[in-house]
Formats: structure tokens, C-alpha cells, sequence
């Protein structure tokens, strides 16, 4: 009795609030709609090749205003975000930020990989399709077909019946070609070799830009062949190793890993423009090229939310050769910071200060150099294949009489040849476990698991979670392979990256600008969840197979 009467008090209520709203009705529809979405006039997604999380602390007392620390001070930071799959490497990490998902669902499994239909090893973005534009080479035969589903940048090409345009930019081909997505406007990469110009392929436009071909003539490139000397006094530098230590390799022609690199005397003014990508110039160009991109492709000047996507690559090549630790990787931080700074300062001055919305995050972490960590006693090493090839063999040809039966290995997975495993009449589940114990037996081998496993368990946690979300049903091997933690299969200087161990997997995860809170958090983001957070940001559907969550904290 006492509910149906409250009920009825409720109903009267309600019909009096109708009664108002609907008076009041013309002023709420004139109001903003800032409740549904936020819309900045330019969205600015920027990937940082091979960036650790602690890359944001351990040179933060060297970073200029308007860089990370701008960012950080006026932004929203999310300390805990990491990759959720493996492995992790630049292909699958360009499509997973800007895809929301990973490898199991976008398809792209590797940077290359064994594809088991066509019986060849492919490259994540290579399609012989089409042709190159602005250069001759074959270094233009791109696209990103290979990646199954859409990108937040698609999603907001449909949303704005394509009136908002999506521009891609990178030293390295899969750095735009995927963050574009498929229907961008551009995506433009660094053809090095002799060239040294920005070039694309006919997957988007038949001819470059004059505005591209008046940059690539202007002689922009040919000035950062020059020595590359620290920014500041090195003996200031006092948050990485020495600069000649036995954990850095050598860049071309020198004899000491040591500043200044590329001294005038090893530089060949005509040739060799990818010597570029191996130092922070390679960035600086990058920027330079955004910036006349933002500028000459009017982006963030109209009612329709436009899209830059920007990948520095030059923090990768530079960590691969001298190592996380280096000296090299401390300045060329130092140098992306003042980078980024001369980006924002345009946007400021282009699109306006507070109009656009920026996020910053890695394709992938790294390790540190594993001869330095056995150095200072904590577990690490190096693994060569070549010490258990002939057991594996051995132990292959005794169980099933072949070796034939392995067809490939790559990115740690084994590929069984099923054809051959059905004329021998083996159980395909059976070989798959046989396999994963054999290997297990291996010392450099920390755990095993098989493709059945990868269909027959939804792992939530931990490293098969991980395994779970890179394992693609229709492009992964039979049985995954995961080494030790510290341990890699690569030279002995330098850092590398691609395990699912957690030095790989954490990556810093900025956000800032229009719609943006202040802040940070503690709590686990992943990768995946960047593009639904940016999604909801703007109002728009969520890119076609997004697994991540929007990261609510981080909007206003
Ligand atoms: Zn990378
Ligand atoms: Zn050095
Ligand atoms: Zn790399």
C-alpha cells in the first residue's frame, strides 16, 4: 500500500517536471552540447617508437615547459598502462592504439609473418597492389589491408561523412600507414637511401602534394646531415651510463660509441639519408613535416574534427643500437622534448590553444641491455637458437620420422604443416603438446603453451592473457614459445623488445588538451583502451573491433 501511494506521488511529480521542462525547453536546445561529446578542432595522436614509462621520470628534471612536462602538468597521466599482448613489436603496436583491440582481433600479428593460407612470410603493411609515390624505389607498395577492422580515425571520417581529414605521418612506412587507417586522407613515410624525401603510396594519391614535393626539394633533410652532439654538457646527463660503454653498438663507420656521432668526416653529403633515422634528427624532420602538414593541409581550422597521427621512430633505431641506458637514448629524449614543444606551440598558434586534443603513448616498451644486467647480478642473458637445432631435430625426427612436420618459426610461434600431420594420421592437439614439452625441456625457455590451449581457455591474467590477446585463430602458429625474463635472442649490445614480460609491455599513456581532466592514475589502462576513450571523447562509434574500455577518468 505505502509503495503504490508513493509511486502515485511520484507520477504527479514527474507530470508537474514535464510541465516545467517543456517551457523551459527552448533555452536547453540552444546550450552546447559539451554533455554528448567534445568536440576539438583537431585530434593529435602521437606514438613514440620504443618509449618506456620511466623515460617520463628518469629525465623529467631536464625537460623543458612545454613538452612532456606541459603534458603532464596540464594533462592526464596514466602511470600503470600497458600492452596486452605479445608480441610486442611496431606493427601490432600502430594498429593496436589506434584500433582499440590487439593482434587476436586486428589481425596484425607481427611486423612479419608467416601466413599460413599463402604459404609465405608477409610484411604487416606491404601490398604489391600498388605503386610508390615520390620515389621510384618499391618503398611506396603499402597499404594497410592486412589490418581486419577500423580505426578511431575511420570511425571519424564516417561520422563527419568524411569532411574530417586523417593525416599519417612517420619515418618508418608501418608508423603511418597503420595509425591512418583506411580511409586516410595521407600517410606519409621517410624514404632514406639517396633520396631522403617524404613519400607515400597510390593507395591514396596518384601524385604528392605540391606542398610535399616543395618540402622535399627545400633542402630541410640535407641539414640534418650534421654531427649529432648532446644538447646539453653531457656530464650533466647523470641519469644514464657512460657514454662509451661495452653495452652500446657502433653507428656506421664509427669506432666509439661515443658523442659527437656522425662527425662531418663520415658523412656522405649525397648518399646514406637513412644515417638520419639513427639520430634524434630523424624526429626533428618528422616535426618539421607535421608542422607544415598541420599548416599547408589546413587541419583543425573548419567545424569537422580533423586527425593527425605522428610516430616518432628515431627513439627506436637509437635505443636498438646504443641500449636504454645509453647517453644516446638520455639526449635524444632530451631533444623529442623540445620537438613536441615546437609542435604545441603550433598548434597553438594554428588550431588555438585548448582546441585540440593530444594523447602520447609508445608502440611498444623495451628491456635494458641483458649483459648489463648480468653485470650487476640480476638474471639475464642470450639465447641462440643454434644450440638446440640439432636436438629439436633429432628429437623430431625420432617422435614422428620427419622434420618436415615443422613448416615455420617465427615470432617465437611454431607452425605445424597439418597436411603433412593428416597423412601421417596425428592428432594435431597431440603434436601441439609433444612440441611444447620438448621445448619446455630447453633452458632458455621459460613456458609453453599450444594454439589448442589459445582456443579452449579465456585466460584473464598474466602472461597467457597476454599470449591470449596476441593469438590470431586464422594467422597464429600451433605452439607459443616464451623465454625467460632478461632474456633475449639478439646482439649483445643494445635493447630489444617483443616478449610479453613487462619491461616490454609498460609504456607511458599522456592525455591532454580540449575535454581533457588533470590528473593521473595509479589503476591498469591498456593500450587497447585509447581509441574507445578517444571515441567517447568525441561521440562518435568506437572503431569496429574494439576490445578496450573507455578510460573515464581521464574527460572532463
Ligand atoms: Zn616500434
Ligand atoms: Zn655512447
Ligand atoms: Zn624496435
Amino acid at each position: 500500500m505505502y509503495q503504490s501511494s508513493c509511486l502515485a506521488v511520484r507520477f504527479i511529480f514527474i507530470g508537474l517536471f514535464s510541465v516545467l521542462t517543456l517551457s523551459g525547453q527552448k533555452k536547453t536546445k540552444v546550450e552546447d552540447d559539451t554533455h554528448l561529446r567534445t568536440k576539438p578542432k583537431l585530434v593529435v595522436g602521437i606514438v613514440v617508437d620504443q618509449m618506456r614509462y620511466d623515460y617520463l621520470t628518469r629525465f623529467y628534471d631536464h625537460y623543458g615547459e612545454g613538452g612532456f612536462k606541459r603534458m603532464l602538468a596540464d594533462g592526464f597521466n596514466c602511470k600503470n598502462n600497458h600492452f596486452n599482448y605479445a608480441p610486442t613489436s611496431t606493427g601490432p603496436g600502430h594498429a593496436s592504439v589506434y584500433t582499440g583491440t590487439t593482434p587476436s582481433t586486428h589481425g596484425v600479428i607481427g611486423n612479419n609473418w608467416y601466413d599460413k593460407e599463402n604459404d609465405e612470410t608477409v610484411y604487416c603493411a606491404g601490398d604489391d597492389n600498388y605503386a610508390s609515390v615520390g620515389t621510384t624505389d618499391d618503398a611506396g607498395l603499402m597499404s594497410p589491408h592486412r589490418m581486419a577492422v577500423t580505426t578511431v580515425g575511420d570511425e571519424l571520417r564516417l561520422h563527419t561523412q568524411m569532411r574530417g581529414k586523417t593525416i599519417a605521418i612517420a619515418l618508418k612506412d608501418r608508423g603511418a600507414v597503420l595509425p591512418g587507417g583506411h580511409t586516410a586522407n595521407a600517410a606519409y613515410w621517410f624514404h632514406g637511401k639517396d633520396e631522403g624525401n617524404w613519400i607515400s603510396s597510390t593507395y591514396y594519391m596518384d601524385q604528392l602534394p605540391s606542398w610535399v614535393n616543395d618540402f622535399n626539394s627545400s633542402g630541410v633533410a640535407q641539414s640534418y646531415k650534421k654531427a649529432w652532439t648532446t644538447l646539453k654538457d653531457i656530464d650533466t646527463y647523470t641519469e644514464s651510463g657512460p657514454d662509451n660503454n661495452k653495452y652500446e653498438g657502433l653507428a656506421k663507420g664509427e669506432t666509439t660509441p661515443t658523442f659527437p656521432h656522425n662527425p662531418t668526416s663520415l658523412l656522405d653529403k649525397d648518399k646514406d639519408f637513412d644515417i638520419l633515422k639513427g639520430t634524434p634528427y630523424g624526429n626533428s624532420i618528422t616535426t618539421d613535416f607535421a608542422i607544415e602538414a598541420v599548416e599547408k593541409e589546413g587541419l583543425g581550422t573548419d567545424a569537422d574534427t580533423d586527425f593527425l597521427a605522428i610516430s616518432y621512430s628515431s627513439t627506436d633505431y637509437v635505443g636498438h643500437n646504443y641500449g636504454v641506458n645509453s647517453k644516446e637514448v638520455q639526449d635524444t629524449y632530451l631533444r623529442l622534448d623540445l620537438d613536441l614543444e615546437r609542435l604545441f606551440t603550433t598548434l597553438d598558434q594554428k588550431v588555438g590553444e585548448g582546441e585540440y586534443t593530444v594523447f602520447l603513448t609508445a608502440d611498444h616498451a623495451a628491456g635494458e641491455v641483458p649483459a648489463y644486467l648480468k653485470d650487476m647480478k640480476i638474471p639475464a642473458g642470450y639465447i641462440d637458437y643454434d644450440d638446440t637445432k640439432t636436438k629439436f631435430s633429432e628429437f623430431l625426427k625420432y617422435t614422428y620420422g620427419t622434420e618436415d612436420i615443422v613448416k615455420n618459426f617465427s615470432n617465437l610461434q611454431i607452425f605445424l604443416d597439418h597436411k603433412i600431420i593428416k597423412n601421417l594420421e596425428l592428432d594435431v592437439q597431440k603434436v601441439q603438446e609433444e612440441i611444447a614439452k620438448e621445448y619446455l625441456g630447453y633452458d632458455y625457455i621459460d613456458r609453453v603453451y599450444t594454439g589448442h590451449q589459445m582456443w579452449q581457455n579465456e585466460y584473464t591474467s598474466g602472461i597467457p592473457y597476454i599470449l591470449q590477446n596476441g593469438y590470431n585463430q586464422k594467422r597464429s602458429g600451433d605452439v607459443l614459445l616464451v623465454l625467460k625474463p632478461g632474456f633475449i635472442r639478439y646482439s649483445k649490445t643494445g635493447s630489444t623488445h617483443g616478449s610479453p614480460q613487462i619491461y616490454d609491455t609498460h609504456s607511458p599513456l599522456l592525455f591532454f588538451g580540449k575535454g581533457i581532466k588533470k590528473g593521473s592514475t595509479a589503476e591498469r589502462t591498456e593500450i587497447s583502451d585509447i581509441a574507445p576513450t578517444i571515441s567517447v571523447l568525441l561521440g562518435i562509434s568506437f572503431p569496429s573491433g574494439s576490445t578496450g574500455k573507455p578510460i573515464g577518468e581521464v574527460m572532463q
